[in-house]
């Protein structure tokens, strides 16, 4: 197997080093332009691809002006704007619900802290991040997404297995500076090369400091299987 650093830390800061010469200019993919608009896409995004949700916003953000269009259109009008979404009837039940709560509790602006967002319907401490980070600048944690809980546990930098706990373990060791961009490079390393099945270990910049990598380990750590069951699980 590839064979990681000393520590934690020191495996952390060199994979971080790499991933920002592979992917200099990463960032967040989903469109908007306002808070409302990223509170409203990030919801969206869960289990749903990002490509997916910009497809779909594209022509949401021109219907609907603020929170209380969206608190006020009828449950099936606003599902049937988003049928293409994954869980589409429950994520307009959120955002009319958050909305709602938005116009009610916070003079019609998003809010800035971590528990009055997460007090919203469909907002979790992943979407509060991202909402935080990319709407309000503000950074106090580090969103943990499924290419970031597969690819630090692949890596193994951390070894719990829910997002919330891999993200405690990963502000140890993670430089604060870096918190969000660290996101972005995983996401970015996911999509691109250490895909969910069948990655591409021999092409990966990272592999001889990954103790899961293909090219001489059986066991992928994201969930401590052998590669093949993997393949054979994704093609039955
Ligand atoms: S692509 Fe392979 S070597 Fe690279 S990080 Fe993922 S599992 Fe490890």
């Amino acid at each position: 197997m590839g064979t990681p650093l000393e520590t934690p830390e020191a495996q952390t800061e060199e994979l971080i080093h790499r991933l920002h010469e592979k992917y200099p200019d990463t960032t967040i993919s989903l469109t908007f332009s306002s808070r409302l608009e990223l509170l409203i896409a990030v919801i969206l995004s869960a289990q749903c691809t990002d490509e997916r949700v910009n497809g779909t916003t594209a022509e949401l953000f021109e219907k609907y002006d603020g929170a209380g269009a969206y608190a006020e259109v009828e449950q099936d009008e606003l599902a049937s704007d988003l049928d293409s979404i994954t869980y589409f009837n429950n994520k307009a039940k959120y955002i009319r619900s958050a909305c709602q709560d938005i116009i009610d509790h916070h003079d019609e602006t998003v809010p800035d802290t971590m528990d009055e967002l997460t007090d919203l319907a469909g907002v979790g401490r992943k979407t509060a991040n991202v909402v935080l980070q990319h709407g309000h600048d503000i950074v106090e944690g580090i969103v943990v997404d499924t290419h970031v809980q597969r690819i630090s546990r692949r890596l193994g930098v951390v070894d719990a297995e829910r997002p919330e706990a891999i993200e405690s373990e990963l502000m140890e060791i993670v430089p604060e500076g870096e918190w969000q961009q660290f996101t972005h490079l995983l996401i970015s390393h996911g999509r691109a090369t250490c895909t969910a099945i069948n990655p591409d270990c021999a092409d990966c910049g990272l592999n001889e400091l990954c103790p899961s990598s293909k090219l001489d380990s059986d066991i992928d750590l994201a969930d401590g299987e052998e590669w093949w069951s993997l393949w054979e699980s994704s093609y039955h």
